[in-house]
């Protein structure tokens, strides 16, 4: 498979002839051929969102219209979700039964929007404000223009569908970068905004590293900036997008708490403890990668949690009963071990796992035992992000310590409490300084809701009317309900 980039509505080779290879992460397999861009080539995918912003076939599109082409989206995907699926699977090492979750997501996902962009008031009277006789208010809302989005490897169409989809509900135009490890669903994603009859230039894909990141999100015609990826590769985004006040909304990474309490559930605690941190090899930035268990349930709980750790089924995704893959590539598997080791030296005790798997069909791919670590809050990966199937477990005694542990975080992305009393789990989860709290579940979304962080986290939200109205700038129109100089007293201040 050759994975060109999508520039104007055209598939174009990368003008500096930079291509480079994508590789299963199960086996090492060549996967695609994928065409980095180069500096022309983001310079050309800026002109080409630049100008079909101010292009009136989609400048003055009806929101009716955009939303049947959100529509269109989300029926085609679901079209082509065998293809989807398979690519995806090879591409990002995710197993059968996640890359089914995420087309299914992702065609959800262009549906909401569509109904978004039905429903998007964009002029709305202030009758609050105003006053009869004196000024009639209004917020007008308006697309914020070219928008430069990056996306990270470990939901690769997802991540591009939540890019994307608010950029057409509200008429904006973007360049979309892919991570590099997994560029392919987003080339079918493009294939498919053509084949709907997404305007020329409304959209473009493109590949590449850091140095494309870069220079894209810089770029003096971009208006806004949409990063999904580390905490450290966010920070380096503000300072660039400093020099031109671009607005930007931040995804970042997160190292969320997972608090069980001495009334949980244990028939749901215990497996949703394990899909907490073990869902895609542990690589959701949401991951409850801190596990915090009350005293008067850890031995119980850590009874049936280290029986049925051992149920979930390490295997290539080739397989399709598998519940956990590999990791992305072979720098996320030495960044996992190198946690792990530094835990052991730390004093962790290491509850089970901990090792790469090598043998027989494990050979080619980057793989690691599902691992727990018992820990405080002194260990490293108390507070640092792995993003890898590795959990940290600290044992509490009251509500108010578990408080004080889960806030004990420079991240505030996500967090869950498992309980089967609600109002005391309501009443917990109200002081986690998190982004999403849930209550005896965990890494659900709903598209109506917002998502993102607090603390070093992100900065704004995606999804929600927050998410939407990140995409639009807002104006005051103030109309004068008083059209009489005798009663313009104001204007006398100068005579
Ligand atoms: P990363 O930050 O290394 O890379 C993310 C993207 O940014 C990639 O496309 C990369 O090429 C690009 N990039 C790298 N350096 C750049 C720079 N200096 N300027 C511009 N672009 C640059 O992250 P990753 O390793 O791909 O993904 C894992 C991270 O993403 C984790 O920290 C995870 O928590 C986070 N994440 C967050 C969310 C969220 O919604 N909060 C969702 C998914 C992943």
């Amino acid at each position: 498979m050759d994975i060109l980039l999508f520039i104007n509505g055209e598939f174009k080779k990368s003008s500096d002839n930079i291509v480079r290879v994508s590789k299963d992460p199960s086996n090492g397999a060549e996967v695609a051929h994928y065409h980095v861009a180069s500096s022309k080539d983001i310079n050309d995918a800026v002109e080409s969102a630049h100008q079909a912003f101010y292009d009136p076939t989609w400048k003055n599109m009806t929101q009716e219209k955009r939303a049947d082409l959100l529509l269109a989206i989300s029926e085609k995907i679901k079209e082509r979700s065998k293809e989807i699926v398979e690519i995806e699977i090879k591409d990002s090492g995710s197993t059968m039964r996640k890359a089914k979750a995420d087309v299914h997501n992702t065609a959800a996902f262009f549906k909401v929007m569509s109904k978004v962009a039905r429903e998007l008031v964009l002029n709305e009277k202030d009758e609050q404000a105003s006053r009869a006789g004196f000024s009639i208010n209004y917020r007008q809302y308006a697309p914020i223009g070219v928008c430069a989005q990056v996306i990270p490897w470990n939901f690769p169409l997802v991540m591009a569908g939540w890019k994307i989809g608010p950029v057409l509900a509200t008429g904006c135009t973007t360049v979309l970068k892919t991570a590099e490890e997994t560029p392919a669903s987003a080339f079918i994603l493009a294939q498919i905004l053509k084949e709907v009859g997404v305007p020329n230039g409304v959209v473009n894909i493109i590949t590449g590293g850091a140095d494309v990141g870069r220079t894209l999100i810089s770029h003096p015609k971009i208006s806004k900036v949409a990063f999904t990826g580390s905490t450290n590769v966010g920070k380096d985004i503000l300072k660039n997008v400093s020099q031109n006040i671009t607005k930007s909304t931040l995804e970042l990474g997160g190292k969320s708490a997972n608090i069980v309490l001495n009334d949980a559930d244990l028939s749901i605690a215990v497996d949703g403890a394990l899909y907490a941190f073990l869902y895609h090899s542990g690589q959701a930035c949401d991951s409850g990668t801190r596990l915090l268990v009350q005293e008067g349930i850890f031995d119980e709980f850590m009874s049936l949690f280290l029986k049925r750790i051992k149920d979930i089924k390490v295997a290539p995704t080739s397989d399709a009963n598998a519940g956990m893959g590999p990791v992305v590539s072979e720098k996320q598997l030495k960044t996992i071990l190198s946690y792990i080791e530094k835990t052991k030296s730390e004093g962790g005790e290491l509850l089970y796992g901990g090792k790469q798997l090598i043998d027989g069909d494990f050979k080619n791919g980057y793989f690691v035992e599902p691992t727990a670590f018992l820990i405080n809050q002194n260990h490293t990966i108390f507070k640092e992000e792995i993003f890898g199937p590795v959990v940290g477990i600290t044992k509490f005694k009251t509500t108010d310590e578990a408080i004080s542990l889960a806030n004990n975080s420079h991240y505030g992305l996500a967090g869950a409490v498992w309980s089967k009393n609600h109002e005391t789990a309501r009443e917990l989860a109200s002081k986690l300084e998190t982004g999403t709290v849930w209550i005896n579940e965990y890494h659900l979304l709903n598209p109506g809701m917002p998502f993102g962080g607090f603390k070093q986290s992100g900065i704004g939200r995606e999804m929600g009317k927050e998410g939407i109205m990140a995409y639009l700038e807002v104006r005051h129109l103030w109309e004068s309900d008083c059209d009489d100089r005798a009663k313009k007293m104001w204007f006398d201040a100068l005579f």
